[in-house]
């Protein structure tokens, strides 16, 4: 069994005194595929150094997060556009909205997800949607931005079944992780109305530890928890979840 944790932010300052460690726990629980957004420039080194470690396992996005779009935007993406001529991908993330932090920005906000949006298109690479308190304002930008070659991944899915239908018909995926195990989660009451073939797993550690964990630091290996949960709501193997999500994560980053 191959699990494939798609979000998650192994290079994180949460991690700095076991990383190795907690990495063979999740290599140990048959995760083995780590797909790692971006936050911003001072995570850079950090990202690369990860990706050295492990070289066979960790595949980097690069972006620039809607929390750290502030005053120095354009530097910053400049910065993402810098590694874009560097060097290769698997992804444009993680970009978006996030309105329960600051609203003050959300113009800059929408100029760098549409800017970055248009990086994707170039470099022919997924986005992966960083998307909080703003379901209306990130439907709008791919509305108009919408295109064939737009696709990718809606990280940490927590909308309504309309909100999932409608990311769907954007080329989306639903990124599904530890939110579907809490009991006021919601998503967990209709989720298996949605077709497997539109889930990818994800932990976004060390943030959003799942049932019996939250509240605590989240890791890879955590993942299980929502393997299980989604093998109950659905009926169907543990193994079979992990086989279809991580044939979904190959279709999307294209390895
Ligand atoms: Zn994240």
């Amino acid at each position: 069994m191959v699990i494939t944790d798609t979000h998650t932010h192994l290079y994180s300052e949460s991690f700095d005194e076991d990383r190795h460690i907690m990495i063979a726990r999740a290599k140990d629980a048959n995760i083995k595929r780590f797909f790692i957004p971006a936050i911003d420039s001072s995570y850079t080194e950090s990202m690369y150094k990860l990706e050295a470690d492990f070289p066979d396992e960790v595949f980097l996005m690069m972006g620039l997060h809607p929390t750290s779009v502030k005053e120095n935007y354009k530097d910053e993406l400049a910065h993402v556009e810098a590694q874009f001529k560097k060097r290769s991908f698997y992804a444009v993330g993680e970009i978006g909205i996030d309105l329960y932090w600051d609203k003050s920005t959300l113009p800059i906000q929408i100029e760098a997800f549409k800017h970055q949006i248009n990086l994707a298109k170039k470099y022919k690479l997924p986005i992966v949607i960083h998307c909080r308190e703003a379901f209306d304002e990130i439907f709008q930008v791919l509305e108009e931005e919408k295109s064939d070659d737009l696709f990718g991944i809606f990280h940490c899915f927590t909308g309504t079944i309309e909100q999932a239908k409608q990311a769907i018909s954007y080329n989306m995926k639903l990124g599904i992780g530890g939110v579907v195990t809490f009991k006021n989660g919601k998503i967990d009451q209709f989720i298996n109305q949605i077709d497997l073939k539109h889930i990818v797993l994800e932990t976004d550690s060390p943030y959003l530890a799942p049932k019996p964990y939250r509240g605590k630091r989240n890791e890879s290996s955590y993942i299980i928890k929502v393997v299980e949960k989604l093998s109950e709501l659905y009926g169907i193997s543990e193994e079979e979840i992990a086989k279809i999500t991580t044939e979904n994560s190959k279709a999307i980053f294209g390895i």
